[in-house]
């Protein structure tokens, strides 16, 4: 699942600049030059984190974000600001801004801030998915086994996390055609492609280690799980 964010900028080089890089750090990202954009968007869009400008024509950042709380928008709110006076970051936290930076800053440092208020956000929700000594951090997408990276198609990660999801429980072709290829219209499953996409996410996952955790079960589907079902 990828982190959508929004960024409220009026500096077009800025935005352009800050979208290419978060997309690069593989979220998706929408750009509004101004304030009714933002609401626009934010009306009418899920996102998970908004990455807002203070200085800004028309009604400025503090002033968005206002609105946006009084409104319950519950969105993570992380302030870009040039103003680095103690009163404009006070105003911001108060207001309900959740972090903020200083113009200019280090983008590696920005994408550790939206790191950490994301994973803030979902202490809730599971985030880390695990089952033996594999690891897949939904956050950050990486997966790692042993110690090793483990580097999947995006086919093959959305399948690894449903897998993962349904830990020591029968998948059937059936659920995979229905809920990772969301295909329902097809009257028989798509048994070649899923068998396809298990044999490559079998030999990147399973081949190189001794305990195998992906497991057919004959005639009625797979299952992840530690020990052999
Ligand atoms: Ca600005």
């Amino acid at each position: 699942m990828t982190m959508n964010i929004l960024i409220i900028e009026d500096e077009k080089k800025v935005a352009k600049a800050l979208k290419e890089g978060l997309e690069r750090e593989n979220f998706t990202a929408k750009i509004a030059y101004n304030g009714e954009d933002g609401f626009f968007l934010l009306n009418t869009e899920k996102f998970d984190l908004l990455i807002l400008d203070l200085n800004l024509p028309g009604r400025d950042g503090i002033e968005i974000l206002k609105t946006i709380r009084q409104k319950g928008v519950s969105t993570p709110v992380l302030i870009l600001t040039a103003r680095d006076s103690v009163e404009s970051r006070v105003l911001g936290l108060e207001t309900g801004a959740d972090d903020y930076l200083v113009k200019p800053f280090a983008f590696p440092e920005l994408i550790a801030r939206i790191r950490v208020i994301l994973r803030r956000g979902k202490s809730d929700q599971e985030t880390l998915l695990m089952v033996g000594d594999l690891e897949m951090d939904l956050l950050t997408r990486k997966v790692i086994r042993g110690k090793q990276a483990v580097y999947l198609t995006s086919k093959e990660y959305d399948l690894l996390e449903y897998f993962l999801k349904n830990k020591n429980k029968i998948v059937s072709r059936e659920m995979l055609s229905k809920d990772v290829w969301q295909d329902i219209g097809r009257a028989t499953p798509l048994d070649n492609v899923i068998d396809v996409h298990i044999t490559h996410l079998r030999k990147k996952l399973d081949d190189p280690f001794t305990v195998k955790l992906l497991h057919t079960l004959r005639g009625v589907g797979f299952m992840i799980s530690e020990e052999q079902p």
